[in-house]
């Protein structure tokens, strides 16, 4: 193993990695490596000791046909492929596990992140940066307003209840120092949120400022539920404080409650007239079934979690690499 900070190294392995999860890309992943091959080449000092490492999540079109392809074309062309469809931060963590570079670099392989900016994350990571981050720069048009909207809200949340602060336009586009990736290697939470960690591990951030490319080909795989499901794993790994703010929310509850119960003995006895009390009672068996799901609701998600946590599952099953060969045709639902 070698110090690489500074990108000087006395071993043969290959000196920078890229990681790109892949779902349904068949047609990005030929474009995408000749692109990377092309790219890093002609980075200076690497002497061709890099690799491009594509994980599979599964698809269900040709991606792992191509990839088969690729890597039997150029050694420097590795895969892995999923047994079923684990999700891109599942993904991610695989690629990280497999690359072999003193610094991996992980990306999207839909044009989204511009392979053209590796060349400056090689020179941030040589001037001595750990952690370097591309951070998206968006001219309207380049991202929808919804997706700008929600990043921008939900950042702000994760901000003011968790321990970490994200700048809205992060992406998982980041150079990551070998160091940084044994500590993440050593991680074994389930519900990964790369996004958070590499902040929460304190390094500083050296940012490298991009306009976002269009995705060339195929469509979005991060459905609505997908981005939820994400935004939710990113709070709950962050924070607990939505715990505390159900008790919060519980005692307001409760007090509404018993002011709608005082309301009414007082009118009764007061005015004496009993209709009202349907009113309030209603009223107050509403707010507080509300208040009571919503505070079992957050406490639900974090036993989910810690239940997760507790089997030790993989976060994901490799089903070939480029060195077991392809193993069969593989039956995709
Ligand atoms: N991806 C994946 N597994 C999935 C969904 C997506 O590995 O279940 C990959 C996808 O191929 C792409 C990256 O993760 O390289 C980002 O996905 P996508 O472009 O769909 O997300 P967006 O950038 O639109 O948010």
């Amino acid at each position: 193993m070698t110090s690489a900070a500074d990108g000087r190294t006395t071993g043969e392995g290959p000196l920078l990695s890229v990681v790109l999860p892949a779902y349904n890309e068949a047609r990005n992943v030929g474009p995408m490596a000749a692109r990377l091959v092309e790219v890093i080449g002609a980075i200076p000092g690497l002497a061709g000791r890099f690799e491009i490492v594509f994980v599979d999540d599964c698809s269900k079109d040709d991606t792992l046909a191509e990839l088969r392809r690729l890597a039997a074309a150029d050694p420097r062309v590795r895969y892995v492929s999923f047994t079923r469809n684990f999700g891109h931060q599942s993904a991610l963590r695989a690629g990280l596990r497999h690359a072999a570079g003193e610094a991996v670099v992980l990306m999207d392989c839909d044009f989204e992140h511009p392979p053209e900016l590796i060349p400056e994350f090689v020179a941030r990571w040589r001037e001595g940066a750990r952690i370097v981050a591309a951070q998206r720069e968006t001219a309207a048009g380049d991202v929808s307003v919804f997706k700008r909207l929600t990043s921008a809200l939900y950042y702000r949340v994760l901000d003011a209840v968790g321990d970490i602060s994200i700048e809205p336009g992060s992406a998982d586009f980041l150079l990551l120092d070998r160091t940084v990736v044994d500590t993440i290697n050593g991680f074994e939470d389930h519900d990964l949120f790369l996004r958070g960690l590499v902040r929460w591990l304190g390094h500083p951030l050296v940012k490298v400022p991009y306009r976002q490319g269009v995705r060339s080909e195929g469509e979005s795989s991060y459905t609505l539920r997908r981005m939820v499901d994400l935004a939710v794993t990113g709070i709950i790994a962050h924070s607990v404080k939505p715990l505390r703010i159900a008790i919060h929310l519980a005692l307001v509850f409760a007090l509404i409650g018993v002011l709608l119960l005082v309301y009414s003995v007082v009118s009764f006895l007061a005015i004496g007239h009993t209709v009202a009390g349907w009113t309030s009672i209603m009223s107050a068996i509403a707010i507080l079934g509300a208040g009571q799901f919503l505070v079992l609701g957050i406490i639900g998600e974090y036993v989910g979690r810690v239940l997760r946590e507790t089997r030790r599952w993989p976060s994901f099953l490799v089903a070939e690499t480029e060195r077991s060969g392809a193993i069969g045709d593989r039956v995709v639902d």
